[in-house]
């Protein structure tokens, strides 16, 4: 049991990426204002776990503290979010901290994404320019298009997204919402989209949009309120239209 003093955590933890998981308590004090991240510095810097046994520091992955980064992903009480931003005041204790299930572990919590980067790349999630040189100010976007656009700029590939989706897991190659989202970001581009097409007919192949089961929970948990169920829409009609195109340009 927790006093008032005290903040209780449950920490699921792995040696490295072929061990097996096991849970490891701490009792660490309380002060105002803590998040996710103090509470493991505080392990960090005393690492003695609630039996009063000394053990290693938990290992996590974090780097900008504000919610931009994407790095401190955890589950955190069930719930897939950012360590970061997760206040210790507003969460129920004992507090059970996890690492994404979507990812590889590395150690303790901290988790290999490269499937997701992996997955930008495959849709060309950039804009092509060519060389470094000046080309002046470049096409202008029109103002209600770069506020809508503003919002899927957001994405800081955290994986909140595809741990939350069930379509998400090893057996399957979905890419994940993420990634279809930026499709529909770097479409609406005026230089991005030169290529398109390209991206629609990635997302059209194997582990694309056609594998969403639309069960809605990706965009529940985005800690970026990214409107990822509008995007993946969006791009289902784009499809449908690159498809037909495809087919009576066949002809
Ligand atoms: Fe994270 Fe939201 Fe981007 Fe998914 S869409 S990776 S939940 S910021």
């Amino acid at each position: 049991m927790s006093s008032k003093n005290q903040i209780h955590l449950i920490i699921k933890r792995q040696k490295d990426a072929s061990s097996p998981p096991y849970y490891e308590e701490f009792n660490i004090g309380y002060r105002s204002n803590m998040n996710i991240i103090s509470a493991l510095m505080e392990i960090q810097k005393n690492p003695i776990n609630r039996k009063g046994e000394a053990t290693t520091p938990v290992i996590w992955e974090s780097v900008c503290l504000e919610e931009v980064c994407g790095a401190c992903s955890m589950v955190i009480n069930g719930k897939p979010r950012q360590a970061c931003s997760s206040l210790i005041d507003q969460l129920e204790q004992p507090i059970r901290i996890e690492p994404l299930s979507t990812f590889p572990v590395m150690r303790d919590l901290a988790v290999d994404r490269q499937r997701m980067f992996d997955a930008l790349k495959k849709v060309k999630a950039w804009i092509p320019i060519d060389g470094t040189h000046d080309l002046g100010p470049g096409p202008r976007m029109a103002e209600n298009t770069r506020q809508w656009t503003y919002e899927l700029s957001k994405c800081m590939t955290c994986g909140c997204c595809l741990e939350a989706c069930p379509n998400v897991n090893t057996q399957s190659p979905f890419i994940g919402p993420a990634p279809i989202a930026q499709v529909r970001l770097f479409n609406a581009h005026p230089t991005g989209a030169m290529h398109k097409e390209e991206r629609i007919a990635e997302i059209m192949g194997e582990g694309g949009i056609t594998t969403c089961g639309n069960s809605q929970n990706c965009v529940e948990v985005c800690p970026k309120g990214i409107p990822l169920t509008t995007s993946i829409a969006h791009l289902n009609r784009q499809v449908t239209i690159h498809s037909f195109k495809s087919f009576f340009g066949s002809f």
